[in-house]
C-alpha cells in the first residue's frame, strides 16, 4: 500500500512535467492508478489454517505489497478458492508451487520452535510461491537465504535482486493474460 501510494505520487509528479499531459493528471483518480503500466496481477491467499501464524502470514503478505509493484497478495473472500492456501503444521516450513503465483505454503513449527522469526519466514516462502528459488547460504540481507542466515536474522524484506527478479516474473502477467512457465511441482523445503 506504502509504495503502491509512492507510486501513484511519482507518477503525478512526472505527469506534471509534462504540461501537455497536466489535465489527465488532474482527471486521474489518485493512488490506485497510475496508469496501464502499474497494473499488478492479484493472487488470493487463504491463511485460515495458519493458526497461530496468520497475523505473520498477513504480514509477509504486506511486505511483498510494499516491495513489489508488478504483483499484489489479496486475502481471499470467505469461501473463495484461494492461489495460495497457508497452512500450519509440526514440519519444516516449505512451499510447494503448483505454477507461478499458485500452491501451498506450510508454516513449519519445527522451525518456529528454534527460534527462526515467524514473519521472515512468512515472506521467505510466500517468495517461493513467486518463482524464487533458495539461495543458501547467504546473508541475512537476503529473504532466500532463509535459514542459512540464522535465527537472529529477522530480516523479512527481499533485497533489491529479489524484488527486480519477482516484477519480472510478473511484469506484464497482468495485462496481457500470458501463460507463465510452472516453475516446478515439487516441495521447496525451507
Ligand atoms: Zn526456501
Amino acid at each position: 500500500m506504502h509504495v503502491r501510494t509512492l507510486t501513484g505520487g511519482l507518477a503525478a509528479v512526472l505527469v506534471m512535467s509534462f504540461p501537455l499531459l497536466g489535465g489527465q493528471a488532474v482527471a486521474a483518480p489518485s493512488g490506485d492508478t497510475a496508469g496501464p503500466s502499474a497494473a499488478a496481477r492479484v493472487l488470493t491467499y487463504d491463511a485460515s489454517g495458519a493458526a497461530e501464524f496468520r497475523s505473520a502470514v498477513d504480514r509477509g503478505a504486506a511486505i511483498w505489497n510494499e516491495s513489489v509493484d508488478t504483483v499484489e497478495l489479496r486475502p481471499a473472500a470467505s469461501g473463495q478458492r484461494a492461489d495460495i492456501r497457508v497452512l500450519a503444521d509440526s514440519g519444516w516450513p516449505r512451499a510447494l508451487p503448483t505454477s507461478l503465483g499458485k500452491g501451498t505454503v506450510y508454516i513449519g513449527r519445527q522451525a518456529v520452535n528454534q527460534g527462526y522469526n515467524t514473519v521472515r519466514i512468512s515472506s521467505h516462502e510466500l517468495g517461493h510461491i513467486l518463482g524464487l528459488p533458495d539461495r543458501k547460504p547467504g546473508p541475512c540481507s537476503s529473504l532466500m537465504s532463509g535459514s542459512s542466515a540464522g535465527t537472529s536474522c529477522t530480516n523479512p524484506y527481499p533485497n533489491a535482486a529479489e524484488r527486480e527478479e519477482v516484477e519480472g516474473n510478473f511484469a506484464g502477467a497482468a495485462s496481457t493474460g500470458t501463460p507463465v512457465p510452472a516453475p516446478r511441482a515439487v516441495p521447496v523445503p525451507g
